[in-house]
């Protein structure tokens, strides 16, 4: 399995700074991928990979893999949670890893490389064989469906469209499932 620390300065360079998160998500990765038998340095172009968190730790997906939004291999699922699953859509295997609870710097840790380095990866990390249901219109590749919403006239594509009791297919907001109001 590859080292952590050789994707430090990578990491520093990515993401601004060298904080907790990021040698958690060095490690996560690395694991995830070790998980699946897959080299880092390889394209790895069956990965996918489903994000927990919007959080530092994210940061480390791009780092290591080079995986990033638009390949539409990134998800990024908001649980708040320092957790990715990893997913190999050639063998179908998926395995998920979670950061633990029970290690933490102290908040004036002047060396988070050696504090972190004193842990091995079961004392930070839990791993588990996960299932993830996906469907056609989840995989990468071209479109399966686009449909122009009714109500605003943006397409959608993907099967995100929702269909109305009145069979209408419409974009999400349109259904009223929308993040943002008309200012
Ligand atoms: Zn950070
Ligand atoms: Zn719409």
């Amino acid at each position: 399995m590859a080292d952590w620390r050789d994707y430090l300065d990578k990491a520093l360079a990515y993401h601004g700074h060298l904080c907790s998160g990021q040698i958690l998500g060095l490690r996560v990765v690395l694991k995830g991928l070790d998980l699946l038998g897959l080299d880092p340095k390889a394209q790895n172009r069956d990965l996918m990979l489903f994000v927990e968190t919007n959080r530092c730790l994210a940061d480390s997906v791009f780092v290591v893999t080079g995986v990033t939004l638009g390949r539409r291999r990134l998800w990024l699922l908001d649980f708040g949670k320092a957790a990715i699953t990893f997913l190999d859509l050639n063998t179908r295997l998926a395995f998920r890893v979670a950061v633990k609870s029970t290690v933490r710097p102290a908040r004036d840790e002047k060396d988070l490389v050696a504090f972190w380095g004193r842990y091995g990866d079961d004392e930070v990390m839990t791993c588990q064989k996960v299932v993830v249901p996906l469907k056609p219109e989840d995989l990468p590749g071209r479109p399966l469906r686009r449909v122009a919403c009714p109500i605003c006239g943006e397409d959608v594509s993907d099967g995100r469209d929702v269909i109305l009791p009145d069979g209408r297919a419409v974009c999400r907001h349109c259904a009223g499932h929308g993040y943002y109001l008309i200012a």
